[in-house]
């Protein structure tokens, strides 16, 4: 998860590597973490090498069930935490019916965990805020995930929604009422989708492969009630790269951004969405994800330009169309004139040809 004002030179990070909560062979494994440290230090990205620019806090307070309640209901926290003694006796148990999400017996301990680093990541940005007008940049690398996990319960190997906690955090504890969350994850984030989809302060933008895990996340979702047009969902055609998310960040997410006018921004920044990704089948470059963060391009040193094979562009474009038209409408509500203005000449201009 990933949390921007504006870019600036300082960079935290907090850790959540949940060692316990693991399953032999399992794709979301606990060799995650300590693999991106490992690169990151490799590449003296750490705080070792740039003491001036990045902090490291691995001294943060976990989430209380409080924290948690926020986004869950208290009968699926209550009741992960007595799952844990089962947990102990047998090893490993599964929390999610018949599906995929497992619990080991300390995957409520590093839930909470987890999901503090969003929140102990929202503190400092905050308070950093107060004093600069260049906020800082934070990265919370953490497990188990969490955009999956609904409301009542788990889902799709996440178990508590680490991002939708840090923004009821941000909203209860700084007064940062309005809160965009941007998730680029190659799947839809249809916890977070949910746990907001009738807020109109937090508006839930996901770019996502069409078709993938769980099947959610279409265009016409657009939230509901009061809430209605504070949801984007848009779905990407696979095979979709480098070029698609350029003109969705210029066309979709940059205006978003521009009219909702959010107090601060989360990001729920999975990788899976990589070309080298094995589970799903888009195909962004390294590149794609320096952008995101407004790094400049690093010229694919990361990647080999000859994997890339041509991107449905055609397919693309109609995509971001459609969103524009069904999005266009709703993003006009509680916009000042000039945005709205702009709106409206964006919404005229597609007729014209
Ligand atoms: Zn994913």
């Amino acid at each position: 998860m990933a949390l921007s004002g504006s870019l600036c030179p300082l960079i935290g990070h907090r850790m959540s590597p949940a060692m316990g909560h693991n399953q032999e062979s399992h794709p979301e494994s606990n060799f995650r973490v300590p693999a991106i440290m490992n690169a990151l230090e490799k590449m003296e990205l750490t705080s070792k090498y740039r003491a001036s620019e990045v902090i490291e806090i691995r001294n943060f307070r976990p989430a209380s069930v409080e924290d948690i309640a926020s986004v869950h209901s208290r009968a699926y926290v209550i009741g992960l935490e007595k799952a844990m003694s089962k947990a102990s006796e047998e090893g490993i148990i599964f929390i999610e019916g018949s599906g995929p999400t497992y619990a080991t017996a300390t995957t409520f301990r590093e839930s909470l965990v987890a999901a503090g680093a969003g929140i102990s990541l929202v503190d400092s940005v905050a308070a950093a805020s107060r004093i600069s007008h260049n906020p800082p940049v934070g990265f919370a690398l953490i497990r188990p995930p969490g955009h999956h996990a609904i409301p009542k319960g788990p889902m799709g190997f996440c178990v508590f929604g680490n991002v939708a906690v840090a923004a009821r955090h941000a909203q209860r504890v700084h007064g940062l009422k309005r809160v965009l969350i941007i998730d680029f994850d190659v799947h839809h984030g249809n916890g977070t989708s949910d746990a907001f989809y009738d807020d109109p302060d937090i508006f839930f933008l996901s770019t996502h492969q069409d078709g993938s895990y769980p099947g959610t996340g279409k265009f016409e979702e657009v939230g509901q009630g009061s809430g209605e047009g504070t949801t984007l969902n848009l779905p990407l055609p696979g095979g979709s790269g480098d070029n698609a998310m350029r003109s969705v960040f210029e066309e979709v997410i940059a205006p978003c951004a521009q009219r909702f006018r959010p107090d601060i921004i989360l990001v729920s920044a999975g990788y899976d969405a990589h070309v080298l990704d094995p589970l799903a089948g888009l195909q962004f470059s390294t590149d794609t994800f320096r952008a995101l963060i407004g790094e400049p391009s690093s010229a694919s040193q990361f990647d080999d330009p000859a994997i890339l094979y041509e991107e449905p562009l055609t397919k693309v474009k109609q995509a971001i169309q459609r969103i524009s038209a069904i999005h266009i409408p709703y993003s006009l509500q509680g916009t000042h004139s000039s945005a709205l203005q702009s709106a409206k000449e964006a919404f005229v201009k597609p007729h014209n040809h």
